[in-house]
């Protein structure tokens, strides 16, 4: 299939330094060499492969547009496998825009979001996992994020779920084998074998399947939920923990009603921090949206801090809370540990049993061990953060699928079937794991996930 030859600013909208033009297809060549003049004003006809070139963009008018550097990046080694064209020029939003309409005017396509990547994926340069490292490297917020995204465009993680589908065909063909040749003395798996080989597998599949949770709190941060009535001290907990001035604290009851986000990190892993509403009933029709999302984001969270205001008996609404909010993993967080302790024996004989840290969010004392204990919650699952992790939810379901596929497998070697009756199973788990890394797409699959890139890229 011809593609069409597409085009679009790579860089950020807005002033910079200096702005990119991208032009990818057959006719990128063409283009440069109908725009770009050199620096005596001369149309230039031969540009060597990767080579930069300083000269000027002509308008329609045959006026200089914008002094420019210009690459030409013949296909197949290129970002997309196409040819490449890249106009850099100076950074100005109005002179981006006008080389872009220009380049559009020699009858050239804006490009989608993502094209430039989806074509290098259907021109085979990177697959679907790589593609997925991509923008998962431009989305991330600490360094661990970037290592580990970094490591799965270098295909890290590709090559460990293509040595797993090549362990899982080379069963296949055994079980294929059992069938078609039987008679022949082609050394032949046994029974004991194929049910080795196929564990191997799964225990391979499980392995980066453990690694989901780490994956994704590398990605997204570990969600921690603040909640606590209001004035407990919650949006100064936060504050504290991120080390600036974020959220608005004051000492007026059901000021914070959004959710406020902030990220910080420990040890490079993000960390996100959900300052919720107080949660009170309340008749406040405002309020009681923002203790309704309070509520939902508890539910979410890999963690909750239950804030708790020491400097008073615990209240109706503080032990509400308590009994809402222990659902998932929950620390209960005693603020105000400067002010003499009002908690009774009774408010004490509830908190048995619970995680506890008593910190001050005003002088910081305490909220070292905190630190340390949100760091362990992270930390857990993290095998090695040298090795690949699962990306996102696509790869993790296409994991499960393969491994629930491996075990189906191994039930019938286990139960003395013949071993060609697995290789419906077999089939469908080497499918999956070739899912994973692109092979069979969809192109509503394709779209889906380029869609997520921006414009340029
Ligand atoms: P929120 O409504 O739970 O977010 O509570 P805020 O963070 O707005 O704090 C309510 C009040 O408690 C403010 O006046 C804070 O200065 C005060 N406060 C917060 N943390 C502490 C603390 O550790 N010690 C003391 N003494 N006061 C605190």
């Amino acid at each position: 299939m011809k593609q069409s030859t597409i085009a679009a600013i790579a860089t950020a909208p807005g002033e910079s330094g200096i702005s990119i033009v991208r032009i990818s297809g057959q006719r990128s060549l063409a283009v440069l060499r109908e725009i770009f003049r050199d620096s005596q004003g001369r149309k230039r006809q031969h540009f060597a492969a990767r080579h930069l070139y300083l000269g000027y963009v002509l308008g329609k008018d045959e006026q200089i547009l914008d002094q420019v550097l210009v690459t030409y990046m013949p296909g197949p080694y290129s970002y997309t496998g196409e040819d490449i064209v890249e106009i850099n020029s100076h950074g100005g939003a109005f002179v981006t825009r006008e080389i872009l309409a220009l380049v559009l005017q020699q009858g050239i396509t804006l490009a989608e979001p993502g094209e430039f990547t989806q074509r290098a994926f259907l021109n085979g340069k990177l697959d679907l996992m790589q593609a997925e490292a991509v923008i998962d490297l431009i989305q991330a917020k600490s360094k661990a994020a970037l290592q580990q995204a970094g490591r799965h465009l270098r295909g890290e993680l590709s090559y460990r779920v293509a040595a797993m589908r090549e362990l899982v065909v080379g069963l296949l063909a055994q079980a294929a084998a059992s069938i078609d040749f039987p008679e022949h003395d082609v050394p032949q798996l046994s029974a004991q074998q194929m049910q080795t080989g196929i564990e191997k597998a799964l225990a391979d599949i499980n392995i980066l399947l453990s690694t989901s949770f780490a994956g994704r709190v590398l990605r997204e941060g570990l969600q921690v939920a603040i909640v606590g009535r209001p004035n407990v001290g919650k949006s100064s907990l936060l504050n504290a923990l991120v080390g600036k001035q974020r959220a608005i604290v004051t000492d007026v009851a059901g000021t914070t009603r959004d959710i406020i986000e902030e990220f910080f990190s420990i040890n490079g892993i993000p960390i996100k921090l959900l300052d919720t509403a107080g949660l009170r009933q309340t008749e406040d029709p405002v309020e009681k949206i923002g203790v309704a999302l309070a509520e939902e984001t508890m539910l979410d969270a890999d963690l909750v801090l239950v804030v708790l205001d020491q400097g008073q008996p615990l209240s109706v609404e503080d032990r509400r809370i308590l009994g809402d909010s222990g659902i998932g993993r929950r620390f209960v967080v005693l603020n105000k540990c400067d002010l003499s302790s009002q908690l009774t024996v009774a408010d004490l004989d509830l908190l048995q049993g619970e995680n506890i840290f008593r910190v001050s969010a005003l002088s910081e004392a305490g909220l070292a061990e905190l630190r340390t204990a949100i760091a362990e919650i992270v930390m857990q699952g993290v095998v090695q953060l040298e090795s690949p992790f699962v990306a996102n939810v696509r790869q993790e379901y296409l994991l499960r699928e393969a491994a629930a596929y491996l075990q189906a497998a191994a039930e019938t070697v286990r139960s003395g079937w013949p071993l060609d009756m697995v290789q419906i199973d077999l089939q469908a788990a080497y499918d999956r794991l070739g899912e994973m890394l692109g092979q069979h797409a969809s192109e509503s699959l394709a779209q889906e996930i380029f869609s997520r890139f921006c414009i340029g890229k």
